[in-house]
């Protein structure tokens, strides 16, 4: 990991950051919040709630102890970043009062405002908050399933997945293929793959130079595409063949035992396969009546009130916000407006014109970095993303800019994993 960032630059990018920073107050009356996933949504809109009005309970529901971010998972993935480095704990949140109860919430019982976990306990709400994540679209594609994500890894979701696909480019042979499978979107950050690609060839590159990367992207294009394209030819020549969608890029079948991959004409024989399945939201929204057809949670972007069910706010990947992206960034942003709607709702506070930002930094190696960053506000009941903020890295960069991105992708990560855990 790239260690050019200080405490004291690490403390300005947090108090730059725009969450956590209300202006009014309420302490005037109470109620009840629980807030089901304790990722980067539901954390902070925990942390967001309770400074905003201490009075009101707020009951998080953790799926564990500890919490393993994606953003920065690749570099696990790579060799060079620490998944220790990636854990959090809510040790700081109980700290603010929050009641943090682990455990996996399987239904809600929207008439009777209840949340019903694993272990029969049952947790009464006067508003709820769904921030669960991603679930997945299992069966789409032949031989891949849940049951089969021990073998075929998909590393969407950090922790033992990050490991399972660490462990297994370790193990496999110099001049291996290593063949991964995108989906078409919505999906969980879309930059992630071609960072994913980047930093897997960058392992390759210092320990495996023999070996090949296929990509099977079963979309006509992907995100960052020149920039990341750009750097691919630069660093690692020869090394990615990536297929879209008409160049054959689609994935018909998988064997989880063999790990042979099948498109329509082709068949590749790999040594690791990071099969990434069509997402939606996670189980538990669709259980409590939140998603549509889609799979994603329709909501009211000035409030994250789902359109479906009553009393009940959806944020972070789970939520249907376009243009707002599935990212940490995102969701940390949107926290802000949905924490100011509750206490609106409970207290009669006060809200703020809903503003939001998505920062967002990707890794083509560990000193080659870009920045997609964009700011985006709320007009006639959309959301609409602002041109004039948009920063983005352009084609063709000079070496130190590239640098730079790198170290505010560090910056980033640990600016917004302190913010909301810290
Ligand atoms: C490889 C990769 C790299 C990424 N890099 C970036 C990046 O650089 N920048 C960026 O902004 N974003 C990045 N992202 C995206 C980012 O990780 C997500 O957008 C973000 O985590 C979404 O927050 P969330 O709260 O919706 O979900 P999560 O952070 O995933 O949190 C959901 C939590 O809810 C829990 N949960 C689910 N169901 C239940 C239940 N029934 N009961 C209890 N708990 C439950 C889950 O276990 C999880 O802990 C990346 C993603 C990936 C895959």
């Amino acid at each position: 990991m790239t260690s050019h960032w200080t405490r004291r630059t690490v403390l300005g990018l947090i108090a730059a950051a725009p969450a956590l920073s209300l202006p009014r107050i309420a302490r005037a009356r109470g109620g009840r919040v629980v807030i089901i996933g304790g990722g980067f949504g539901g954390s902070a809109t925990a942390r967001m709630i309770k400074r905003l009005a201490p009075a009101i309970e707020v009951t998080l529901i953790a799926r564990d102890t500890s919490f393993v971010c994606c953003p920065g998972s690749n570099t696990v993935i790579s060799g060079f970043g620490r998944i220790e480095d990636q854990t959090v704990g809510y040790g700081a949140l109980a700290k603010d009062g929050i009641i943090v109860v682990t455990g996996r919430a399987v239904t809600v019982d929207t008439a009777q405002r209840q949340v019903h976990l694993a272990d029969g306990s049952v947790l009464p709400y006067d508003k709820l908050v769904l921030s669960p994540g991603i679930g997945f679209f299992w069966d789409e594609v032949e031989g891949v399933s849940a049951a089969t994500a021990d073998r075929i890894p998909h590393a969407w979701q950090a922790g033992e997945q990050t490991m399972l696909l660490r462990r297994q480019l370790e193990a496999m042979p110099d001049g291996g293929l290593f063949v991964l499978c995108a989906p078409v979107g919505p999906l969980r950050c879309p930059p992630a793959v071609g960072e994913r690609v980047s930093l897997v060839a960058h392992y390759f590159k210092t320990a495996k130079p023999k070996s090949k990367i296929i990509v099977l992207d079963a979309k006509s294009k992907f995100s960052l595409q020149p920039l990341f394209e750009e750097a691919w030819a630069a660093l690692y020549p020869g090394m990615i063949e990536y297929r879209l969608a008409e160049d054959d890029g689609i994935v018909r079948a998988i064997d989880p035992e063999t790990r042979a991959v099948a498109t329509d004409f082709a068949d590749e024989q790999a040594d690791v396969v990071n099969f990434i399945p069509r997402q939606r939201a996670g189980d538990i929204a669709l259980a409590a009546g939140a998603a549509d057809e889609t799979g994603w949670c329709p909501v009211d972007p000035a409030t994250f009130a789902s359109t479906l069910v009553p009393h009940v706010h959806v944020i972070g990947d789970a939520a249907f916000a376009p243009p707002l992206p599935k990212a940490a960034a995102a969701a940390v942003s949107v926290a802000e407006t949905c924490a100011q709607a509750i206490v609106h709702d409970l207290t009669q506070a006060e809200m703020t014109e809903p503003r939001w930002h998505a920062g967002c930094y990707s890794l083509a190696a560990p000193q080659h970095g870009f920045e997609a960053s964009t700011d985006f506000h709320l007009t006639d009941g959309h959301v609409v993303a602002n041109e004039a903020t948009m920063r983005r890295t352009p084609e063709g960069a000079p070496a130190e800019d590239l640098q730079a991105g790198a170290e505010k992708a560090e910056l980033w990560l640990r600016g917004i994993m302190s913010q909301v855990w810290g």
